[in-house]
C-alpha cells in the first residue's frame, strides 16, 4: 500500500496541477460597503447619525474638513460607508467629491485621519477614420471604432474637430459626401473608461479634394500647444468661418437632402444658421462693436468693425452678452450674444453677414493668416515630431499615406500607379 501511495504522489507531481479538483475556500469579505448617493436636503451628518456616536463624527467631520467644506457637497456625492464585516463598525468613509478626486477617511485608534485620492487615469491613443456619407456629425458618432467611448465623449471628439479646423473648413456648410477624415487622439480615461481629458494629436480632412491637416506641437511642453499644417504654418486665420460651434447648428441629425442653411448668402447677403434659441454666438474676429441695438428686420443685431474695412453683422439675436456695448472691444471667439428670432424671423437662427468696404462678401472667400508658424528655433523638435504624428496617421487601417507626402514623393520619382496611367493608349 505504501509502495502504491508513493507511485500514486509520483504520478501527480509529474502532472500539471489541476485546480479545479481544489476544494472552494470561502473568503470573507475584507469590508462592507454601503454606497449612497445624497438626495437634496440630506446631509452628511445625518448620513452617519447612528453609524458613529456624536464625539466620532465631530472627530470624522473635522478630518473632512481638511479636505473639503460638509456644508458644501453637492446632491448626488457619492459616499461609501465601509464597515469591518465581523461587528460592521465603521473603519471608513469614501466621499467621491468629483470624478477625479475621493476623500479618503480612515478609523485610527486616535481618531479619524483624512487623506485625499486621485482617480488613477490612463492615457491611450485613439485612431479613426471614415467617409463622410450623410454629414459629419454622423460620421463621427456612429464610427463603430469609437462606440467603446460614451455618447457625450464622441460629442467631445467632433467639438475638437470644430476647434481645430474652424478656420479651415466649416463643418455646417462645405462637408461633402465622399469627403474623408482621420485622426489620433490621446485621450486620459478613467478607469470607468469615462474621459477626463484629450487632445486631438494630429488630424487630416479631405474635403472636395483638398487635404487640410492638423498637427498639434507644444514647443514649450507646458501643455499650451496649438496647430499647424504640414508646412508649419499655423492653421489659424484672422476669421472664424462660422460665429457657432458645429454642434450647435441644427443640421446633425438630419440627412444632406435637409441643407441646414435656409438660403445662401447670395440670395441675401448673409447666411443664416439654425440653432436653438439660446446657443452663443461668437465673433468671428477681433474688433471694436460699432451697433449693438434693435433694428425690425435685423432685431436685436450687433456690428463689429475688423482691421482692413471688415464689418460683420450677427443678428436675430435673443439677447446680448453682458458688458457689450458701442466700444467694446472684442476677441475671436469672444461670445457676443445668443441665438434668437427677433426682428424678421421666422425660428430661432443667427444670420450672419460679413462687408468689406462697404459691400457683402462671401465669408467663405476671407483667408488672412494670423497665427504664427512654428518659430525657426523650434523647427527640428517640430521636423521630428510632425513626422512622429504624421506616421500614427498612416498607421489607421484603411487611409493611405498623408497626401501631401505623396505629392512631394511623386515630384522625386514617379511611382508605379503614375507610370501605368501614363495615356499611351490615348497617343495612338
Ligand atoms: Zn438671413
Amino acid at each position: 500500500m505504501v509502495a502504491g501511495a508513493t507511485l500514486a504522489s509520483a504520478a501527480c507531481v509529474s502532472e500539471p496541477p489541476d485546480v479545479g479538483r481544489l476544494a472552494r475556500v470561502h473568503v470573507p469579505p475584507a469590508e462592507i460597503v454601503r454606497i449612497y448617493s445624497l438626495n437634496s436636503g440630506q446631509t452628511f451628518g445625518g448620513l452617519l447619525n447612528g453609524v458613529i456616536s456624536a464625539n466620532e463624527q465631530a472627530s470624522l467631520l473635522m478630518a473632512f474638513r481638511e479636505h473639503a467644506s460638509p456644508r458644501r457637497m453637492r446632491q448626488g456625492t457619492e459616499i461609501s460607508l465601509r464597515f469591518f464585516p465581523r461587528d460592521e463598525d465603521l473603519r471608513g468613509v469614501d466621499i467621491a467629491l468629483t470624478p477625479d478626486e475621493t476623500v479618503r477617511l480612515s478609523r485610527e485608534p486616535l481618531g479619524w485621519r483624512s487623506e485625499m485620492i486621485q482617480t488613477p487615469i490612463f492615457v491611450d491613443t485613439l485612431y479613426a477614420s471614415g467617409e463622410i456619407e450623410t454629414v459629419l456629425w454622423n460620421a463621427v458618432v456612429r464610427n463603430p471604432v469609437l462606440s467603446e467611448l460614451t455618447f457625450e465623449d464622441r460629442n467631445g471628439l467632433i467639438d475638437h474637430l470644430d476647434q481645430v479646423f474652424q478656420w479651415q473648413v466649416d463643418f455646417s456648410r462645405q462637408i461633402r459626401v465622399g469627403d474623408t477624415y482621420r485622426f489620433v487622439f490621446e485621450r486620459e480615461a478613467r478607469p470607468d473608461g469615462s474621459m477626463r481629458a484629450g487632445k486631438l494629436l494630429a488630424a487630416e480632412l479631405v474635403n472636395s479634394g483638398t487635404a487640410y491637416h492638423a498637427i498639434y506641437f507644444d514647443p514649450n511642453g507646458d501643455g499650451r500647444g496649438s496647430y499647424f499644417d504640414l508646412e508649419g504654418e499655423s492653421v489659424r486665420r484672422a476669421f472664424l468661418l462660422k460665429p457657432l460651434a458645429y454642434r450647435r447648428i441644427s443640421s446633425r441629425f438630419t440627412n444632406s437632402r435637409f441643407h441646414p442653411i435656409l438660403q445662401t448668402w447670395r440670395s441675401h447677403r448673409g447666411i443664416d444658421y439654425a440653432a436653438d434659441a439660446g446657443t452663443d454666438i461668437m465673433a468671428t474676429s477681433d474688433g471694436v462693436v460699432i451697433h449693438r441695438g434693435f433694428d425690425s428686420s435685423y432685431g436685436n443685431s450687433i456690428q463689429i468693425r475688423h482691421p482692413n474695412g471688415f464689418v460683420t453683422r450677427y443678428a436675430h439675436m435673443r439677447a446680448f452678452r453682458n458688458g457689450i456695448v458701442v466700444g467694446s472691444r472684442v476677441k475671436q471667439s469672444d461670445v457676443i450674444g445668443y441665438v434668437g428670432s427677433t426682428g424678421l424671423a421666422t425660428g430661432p437662427h443667427l444670420h450672419y453677414e460679413m462687408l468689406r468696404g462697404g459691400r457683402h462678401i462671401d465669408p467663405l472667400s476671407v483667408d488672412l493668416p494670423a497665427g504664427d508658424p512654428v518659430p525657426s528655433e523650434d523647427r527640428l523638435r517640430w521636423g521630428n515630431e510632425l513626422s512622429v504624428r504624421v506616421a500614427l496617421l498612416e498607421t489607421i487601417p484603411g487611409a493611405g499615406p498623408v497626401r501631401d507626402f505623396v505629392a512631394q514623393a511623386r515630384s522625386e520619382s514617379p511611382t508605379d500607379a503614375e507610370q501605368a496611367a501614363t495615356p499611351t493608349g490615348g497617343l495612338q
